[in-house]
């Protein structure tokens, strides 16, 4: 049973340090009756009191680790609802259905998970297979690991099942899928090794065979809420949700699947499991127009709204500039990164792009929040040593700041100021007019 807010205030120091970074411990306790913090944000909790405190702190939505040949895919732990409240943490596992029977298995396989596409910095990936055991089921497998590390969810029925988890030793597959009908054999397989699929017609229904299971001694288990189509996927989906945060109710705090295969709009459907609450997704075929904007939906979601996508600071270098290669400057917003540095790229235009420390926002963000000024970018400039680069000093500054150009004139005297355009796209025929 959860304790409240004040039961779990009567537990701590009661000290109000502070170092958890709320100003009294009442306030604390609060928050972690709501499951926003950590225990462990409290370095002050007693041995005794972590015990009673324990079932308040473990998380609401359990953590499911699906392991490969060497690649892990996580889905869990999730504390809100909404992702503004905190974030969210473990992105949804994208997998690609494939089936046993299937002459060319190795083949597609091995495109998908080939694919690799980079997004602002970052190379995005399918997660795994989920592999339908219509046939031979240890052949399959061995055909499967020829081709790709990645977690696999097995999909049969129980003696094909048993024969795939074998040939998967060592691994933590998913197993697909535990009803009232076989529920005791496949708890029995799964038990330690696997973790388990439940699926039943209701949430009630599935709520009383998921509690059945885990008194069978299986942990790691994975909701299929079933839902003739989207409007009642996403009721049952959001319910579950509610019901392990809000209510913390355990038989129902665990990852949910999504099979948006099955839907008529595919990428409709795998775009709301993705925004709402799946753990584990499975796409019909590896379709990278449909899998990209998947990524780039899954990335954006499953960002911090907190900590903005960042680069490193420093000076890049594009198309191997020279020394009378411009010096440009921008912020370590990944966006803002990329957009300059693809627009100048594209061009074969040479040039040293400057990334200052603005902690992560865009240009009119940082500068109206004072982290892009004068002041930042001349010791960038010095910091980063630019003038040993350059035979001529001169820096082109953003045209959305190009009210700094008096002040870094005076940080940077002997530097020769130049506003460039307010968009990255209009860089290329900035350089090239304004520059020579
Ligand atoms: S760190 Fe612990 S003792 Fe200090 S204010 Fe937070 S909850 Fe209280």
């Amino acid at each position: 049973m959860a304790l409240s807010g004040i039961q779990i205030y009567k537990l701590l120091p009661q000290t109000n340090c502070k170092e958890c970074g709320f100003p009294t411990c009442l306030a604390f306790a609060m928050k972690l009756a709501a499951k926003q913090v950590e225990l462990s944000s409290c370095p002050y909790v007693s041995e005794e009191s972590k015990k009673q405190l324990a079932e308040s702190a473990a998380p609401p939505i359990r953590l499911v680790a699906l392991k490969g040949a060497g690649a892990e895919v996580k889905a869990g732990n999730e504390v809100v609802m909404f992702r503004h409240e905190k974030t969210f943490y473990n992105k949804p596992g994208l997998f690609i259905h494939v089936k046993a029977s299937d002459p060319d298995l190795a083949a597609k396989v091995a495109a998908a998970d080939a694919y690799k596409v980079n997004y602002v910095g970052m190379d995005f990936t399918v997660d795994g297979f989920a592999l339908v055991l219509d046939s031979d089921a240890a052949a399959a497998i061995q055909t499967v690991r020829g081709a790709t590390k990645r977690p696999l969810i097995l999909i049969g029925d129980a003696a094909a099942l048993q024969a795939g988890l074998s040939a998967c030793g060592g691994e933590t597959p998913l197993l697909y899928a535990a009803d009232a009908s076989n529920a005791d054999a496949l708890a029995e397989l799964a038990k330690g090794k696997a973790a388990l699929t439940v699926k039943a017609d209701s949430l009630e229904a599935l709520a009383d065979l998921t509690q059945k299971i885990q008194a069978k001694g299986v942990e790691d288990m994975v909701l299929d809420l079933g839902g003739k189509n989207l409007s009642e996927w996403l009721t049952r989906s959001t319910q579950v949700r509610r019901l392990a945060l809000k209510a913390n109710f355990r038989a129902l705090g665990y990852p949910v699947i999504a099979f948006p295969c099955d839907a008529q709009d595919e990428g409709i459907a795998a775009a709301q499991a993705i925004a709402k609450y799946a753990g584990f997704i499975v796409l019909s075929e590896f379709k990278p127009e449909l899998l990209y904007p998947l990524l780039v939906l899954r990335e954006n979601i499953y960002t911090d709204p907190q900590k903005p996508i960042q680069v490193q600071p420093g000076v890049y270098e594009i198309n191997q500039p020279k020394p009378e290669s411009p010096v440009l400057v921008t912020t370590n917003f990944s966006i803002t990164y990329f957009s300059v540095a693809n627009e100048v790229e594209g061009s074969g235009l040479p040039a040293w792009l400057v990334v200052t420390d603005a902690e992560g926002m865009s240009v009119l963000t940082a500068w109206a929040a004072g982290k892009f000024d004068a002041e930042r970018i001349a010791k960038a400039i010095k910091g980063f040593d630019v003038a040993s680069k350059v035979a001529k000093k001169r820096v082109v500054l953003p045209g959305h700041v190009a009210v700094l150009s008096g002040e870094l004139e005076a940080e940077l005297p002997d530097w020769e100021i130049r506003v460039g355009p307010r968009e990255a796209v209009d860089l290329p025929a900035f350089m090239k007019q304004a520059l020579n």
